[in-house]
């Protein structure tokens, strides 16, 4: 059946019974380690409040988030044995702030621990925390450096209750990489040398930390893009559900001589009478420009070229060799789908799937299936 659009271009269909399948295949992965969820930036682009509220149906009690904003915006539509993990820390003067929303702030520096650590002591009272080691990103957490001088100064987190120390892994989706079991060694050296760090729960895989394997697990895994539907591994099959399916509607199709030009610049020029469909997607929608002349779309199961330069509203596809049925205005076409997925996309894009989900622009109707 033919599928047309409403008052929005495009339709982006996300399915929370995806997320959900995949949240328990991966802590069926985990066995006894818990399986959190990172739901920054909207959950990946894919919208943090369903996300949450389907996540934590399958009794995920552990969201992390980057900003202290994304934490605030996100407490009131978790119950409160959920904990909610600003990633960042609290931004510089606003640890109080981060407190009063009930957020736990990883601690990623000295400066962070110092500020958490005096406000304990002026509420006279002990605050969460999970504390960040850098064990091979240069990124976030503690550098060699701080976890000398903490070393020389146990009372640095004196008020402060550790829940977990913390790593992020560099190269996890390529298991090959030495760097993998390097970083392990590293985090568990690290957290050896600290006295409150010894015996003290630990976080270290994202999605693709979790097939790494039991090593990697310890207490209290964070995966993001598998929950979302991105290939956790390179170079296997993906054992994920997709999650995300988009959809663009035909707004006129026209004939064109050979050696007609298509789009901005004319990068691409017909070589035969040929049938072109404009699609209401843009670069603004995050249909990315790195598209041009590469990406692909689906009419009725049929593979179709984009042709010309991405414009902000609009992508142009070859549709000659579609059957007029198929291209009446209003029809929906994919452009990501089964047939293309988030990563298939990425890679024509010369990006990753993380990416094409988080620029999923705001102008989608949005649909959620449970
Ligand atoms: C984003 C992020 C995650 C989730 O990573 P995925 O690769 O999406 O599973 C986990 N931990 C940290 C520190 C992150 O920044």
């Amino acid at each position: 059946m033919r599928q047309v659009a409403g008052r929005a271009g495009a339709v982006l269909r996300i399915d929370l019974k995806a997320i959900r399948y995949n949240y328990r295949l991966l802590q069926g992965l985990l066995g006894k380690a818990k399986c959190g969820a990172a739901v920054k930036a909207d959950a990946y682009g894919l919208g943090a409040i369903p996300v949450v509220q389907a996540l934590y149906a399958e009794e995920c009690r552990d969201f992390f988030v980057a900003h202290l904003e994304e934490g605030i915006a996100l407490r009131q539509h978790l119950p409160a044995d959920a904990a909610i993990y600003i990633m960042h820390g609290a931004p510089v003067g606003y640890d109080a702030e981060l407190l009063e929303h009930n957020c736990i702030p990883v601690l990623n520096s000295l400066p962070q621990i110092l500020a958490w650590r005096d406000l304990a002591r002026q509420q006279q009272r002990r605050l969460p925390a999970i504390v960040q080691f850098d064990t091979g990103m240069a990124r976030m957490g503690l550098s060699d450096a701080e976890v000398g001088l903490w070393q020389d100064d146990a009372g640095l987190t004196d008020g402060i209750d550790l829940l977990y120390a913390m790593s992020h892994l560099v190269s996890a989706e390529d298991q090959s990489s030495p760097v993998n079991h390097q970083q392990l060694q590293r985090f568990n050296d690290l957290r050896e040398r600290i006295p409150a760090c010894q015996g003290l729960p630990a976080s270290l895989a994202n999605s693709s930390g979790i097939f790494l394997g039991s090593d990697f697990h310890f207490k209290l895994a964070r995966p993001g893009a598998a929950l979302y539907g991105v290939a956790p591994v390179a170079g296997q099959a993906n054992p994920m559900r997709a999650v995300a399916h988009l959809q663009g509607s035909i707004i006129q199709t026209r004939e064109i001589p050979a050696g007609t030009g298509v789009g901005y610049g004319a990068s691409w020029r017909s070589s035969q009478t040929s049938r072109i469909a404009t699609v209401a997607v843009g670069y603004a929608d995050g249909w990315m420009r790195s598209l041009s002349n590469r990406g692909i779309a689906h009419i009725a199961g049929q593979a179709v070229p984009m042709v010309g330069n991405v414009s902000m509203d609009t992508i142009t596809l070859d549709v000659s060799t579609v059957a007029a049925e198929h291209l009446l205005p209003g029809t929906l076409v994919d452009l990501i789908s089964a047939d293309n997925t988030v990563d298939q996309v990425a890679a024509r894009a010369g990006t990753i799937g993380y990416e094409i989900l988080t620029s999923l622009g705001a102008r989608y109707e949005r649909t959620y299936s449970d």
